[in-house]
């Protein structure tokens, strides 16, 4: 299971709704955990293996969560800038604007509603994949000028690579 990178157009996709927990849902979930343990990622969207599902895996900080069908509760006025990156976008990174705590309310494979509080990492990990679910990644967030630039730098390491 390889992961999508910048230009696919599974990244670029609202993903859709996950209607019922089934063995594919399972399946897609044990991918998308393993994808990421392997790029050591904080977390994983569904998209990101060229599943267009509102799916999210987290790692942060010893705290694992499966999440299908995410929705962001609240997030705090309060926001960091904090230099972030994506598996999606390799090689690069930036500082982010996002908000400090997040809570995120979604569905285990058990079918149990479970509600997450984030702070700091946890509560990054949770907006930047909540992005992914809408089509977006982190370098929408970034001004023209550092967009452009951090492209700049991501293709010409795509390039020598
Ligand atoms: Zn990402």
């Amino acid at each position: 299971m390889t992961i999508r990178t910048y230009g696919d157009a599974t990244l670029r996709k609202p993903a859709e709704a996950v209607e019922a927990i089934s063995d594919e849902i399972r399946a897609i979930c044990e991918q998308m955990v393993e994808a990421m343990l392997r790029a050591n990622g904080a977390g994983l969207a569904a998209p990101q293996i060229g599943i267009s599902k509102r799916i999210i895996v987290l790692d942060v900080d010893g705290a694992f969560h499966i999440l299908i069908n995410p929705e962001l509760i609240e997030t705090s006025e309060e926001v960091a800038e904090v230099v972030e990156g994506c598996l999606s976008v390799p090689g690069v990174d930036a500082p982010v604007q996002r908000a400090v705590r997040a809570v995120v309310e979604g569905t285990t494979l058990d079918g149990e509603t479970v509600r997450i509080e984030g702070e700091g990492l946890l509560a990054r990990a949770i907006q930047h994949e909540m992005d992914h679910l809408n089509g977006n990644l982190f370098l929408d967030r970034l001004s023209p000028a550092r967009r452009q630039s951090l492209l700049k730098e991501y293709r010409r390491r795509e390039d020598s690579a």
